[in-house]
């Protein structure tokens, strides 16, 4: 049987689907529309064949059949787990979604992804998620880490698992995921089962080490080279090792080799960098004359205009993006080159993480990830509560009250200045009425922030009470502890002059009553007395109350059960009622295709 969709996508990222039951073709035709330029379908008779076709060309397989029958299908042609596609089995009735092959090498987040798409479960076995600690073999594969020796990862694996003390040392704080608690950099060297490393230094040779050892090397190296015309790329080359072995330096963490831009054909110049995996960015020497060097050249200047091509160059591509960078090694000479090596400063990363309204399933897949990435989550204590159990182990949790969100925001910017991956998480969505705002006041730009919508409550209220979002609207806070009342007084006038619907966010606790009534009064200004309102109470939460009703009815003792757990809406002039719901039309829609139609 022929294989459908051949050659549409570079086949090593193609996800190949193999499905032979009609069950299986329907599934496989939801994966295909979910991810159209990834799926590469296989549909045949023989599904053995089939998968082990897939398992050959395509980068994953997604297999529609029993995990018995895929294992013994593929057991005869399995190599390495390294280089194997993952695989992913998905049962007839679409329930389980099961990460079989090379778990920790995509298979468990694809099969994540397949559930997701599939509405099934995900089944997960390999034991460090299944002890939710970050896996050791691709641990800061996302930062460009590489581990220097394969071979102690499943005793330092397996001792981190059992809980035993591991020893952690770094020489700079990256933002990294948690490891099991067991791991910390306070283990005395003489009480550590095994040791985890994370350094751009060169690893000794590892007989030499006491207990088991894994060494990450971080990218956290620039090599600067400049060299004569025509200069040999072994000369170079052996420069540049020599260089590093001198200092002491792991040629694995070298990210970039950087020189002039006079040199961006110099053949031995890239040779050099090819033969080492590196790759080469050249800098306009205009810039690199800016850059202040220890061993500036008047010759060199004269020649090509920036009295530093080595140490300028690898101190400049070191310090790109505002990263902080210095010199670890000066510059060195050869006959015809030059070579110099500078060390950059990782930046902390802060992910602004928006858990939703409440429900699980309301909460982005992507924010889940920022707090399983994080190994610091900063947030109130009510909302840590609702993903505690999300959190691996070994995650440092910064909890505080109510009313401290200056100094939550400047915790979780502190933790990211040190280095950390932090989350700072809230509900709902992290920028409306919430931290990200005041955490973006305090960070400067030497942290990398990542925002996580959320889903906010007014959108969340909106679709239990309706569709009264359907047009223009207007948020407004009624809590007038940071805002002066006129202010947000102004806003209610002009927003009810405006015809917006309008959703009140802290619409009313203990201390502030008065607020509602008062907003609600400004409103009736302007509006109807029949003018819906629909206010839900801990919307996509256990408890959730919805109610619609109208503004007449609100200003008449309607409030009451209002608190501080609620959103309220309020409609506009063409917010309607109809059949219970409180529903906002969009009405210029109809209008200007009634104009088209004679
Ligand atoms: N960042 C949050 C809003 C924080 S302000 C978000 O995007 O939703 C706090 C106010 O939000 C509460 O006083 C209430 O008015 C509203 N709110 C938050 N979650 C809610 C929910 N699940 N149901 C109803 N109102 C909610």
């Amino acid at each position: 049987m022929p294989s459908t969709g051949k050659a549409q996508m570079s086949e090593s990222g193609a996800i190949g689907v193999i499905a032979v039951t009609e069950r299986g073709r329907s599934a496989a035709d939801r994966l295909q529309s979910a991810w159209p330029d990834r799926v590469r379908t296989f549909t045949g008779e023989r599904a053995g064949e089939e998968l082990r076709s897939a398992f050959a060309e395509c980068g994953a397989v997604v297999a529609f059949l029993a995990v018995g029958a895929a294992v013994r299908a593929l057991a005869p042609v399995l190599g390495d787990k390294h280089a194997d596609p993952p695989v992913v089995c998905v049962d007839e009735a679409l329930q389980h979604a099961v990460a079989v092959l090379g778990g920790h090498h995509g298979g468990n987040a694809l099969a994540a992804e397949v559930a997701g798409v599939l509405g099934a479960a995900p089944v997960i076995t390999t034991a460090s998620d299944a002890a939710s600690a970050a896996p050791l073999d691709s641990y800061g594969a996302d930062l460009g880490f590489t581990v220097a020796d394969t071979a102690p990862l499943a005793p330092v694996g397996a001792a981190l698992l059992s809980g035993r003390p591991v020893r952690l040392e770094y020489d700079q704080v990256w933002p990294l995921p948690p490891l099991a608690p067991g791991a910390s950099a306070q283990t005395p060297p003489e009480s550590a089962a095994a040791l985890l490393r994370v350094t751009d230094c060169a690893v000794q040779r590892s007989g030499d080490q006491q207990v088991p050892t894994v060494t990450y090397h971080p990218p956290s190296l620039v090599v600067g080279v400049g060299s004569a015309r025509g200069a040999a790329a072994e000369e170079i080359g052996g420069l540049i090792d020599t260089a590093l072995a001198e200092a002491g330096l792991a040629p694995q963490s070298v990210r970039t080799l950087a020189t002039v831009d006079v040199k961006a054909d110099e053949e031995g110049i890239l040779r050099a960098a090819e033969e080492r995996g590196w790759q080469v960015r050249v800098l306009p020497a205009a810039e690199l004359a800016e850059v202040e060097v220890p061993n500036p050249s008047d010759v060199v200047r004269a020649e090509i205009g920036t009295p530093s091509v080595a140490e300028a160059a690898a101190l400049r591509a070191a310090g790109q993006d505002g990263r902080r960078a210095e010199l670890a090694v000066a510059k060195r000479k050869s006959a015809n080159a030059t070579a110099a090596v500078a060390r950059l400063h990782p930046r902390g990363r802060l992910a602004l993480v928006g858990l939703g309204p409440g429900a699980r399933d309301l909460t982005a897949p992507r924010a889940l990830a920022e707090l399983h990435r994080a190994s610091v989550v900063v947030g109130l204590d009510q909302y840590l509560d609702q993903v505690r159990d999300l959190l691996r182990r070994g995650t440092r949790v910064v909890a505080s009250g109510l009313g401290q969100e200056e100094e939550r925001a400047r915790t979780a910017v502190a933790e990211a200045q040190q280095g950390a991956a932090v989350a700072l998480i809230g509900s709902g969505d992290a920028g409306v009425y919430a931290m990200a705002s005041p955490a973006l006041d305090f960070a400067g730009d030497d942290i990398d922030v990542v925002g996580v919508p959320g889903i906010t409550a007014a959108v969340a209220a909106a679709h239990r009470l309706g569709a009264p979002l359907g047009h223009d609207h207007a948020y407004i806070s009624l809590s007038n502890l940071h805002t002066p009342w006129e202010a947000i007084e102004r806003r209610l006038h002009a927003a009810a002059e405006g015809d917006f619907t309008v959703c009140f966010y802290n619409p009313r606790s203990r201390r502030r009553a008065w607020q509602l009534p008062e907003a609600l009064r400004i409103l009736g200004e302007h509006r109807p007395p029949d003018t819906p309102v629909g206010y839900v109470r801990n919307a996509a939460r256990d408890d959730e109350r919805a109610v619609v009703t109208t503004l007449e009815a609100m200003l008449n003792g309607g409030a009451e059960d209002v608190d501080m757990y609620t959103v309220v809406l309020v409609g506009s002039s063409a917010s309607r009622t109809v059949a219970g719901r409180f529903v906002t039309p969009r009405g210029y829609t109809w209008n200007s295709a009634a104009e088209t139609v004679p």
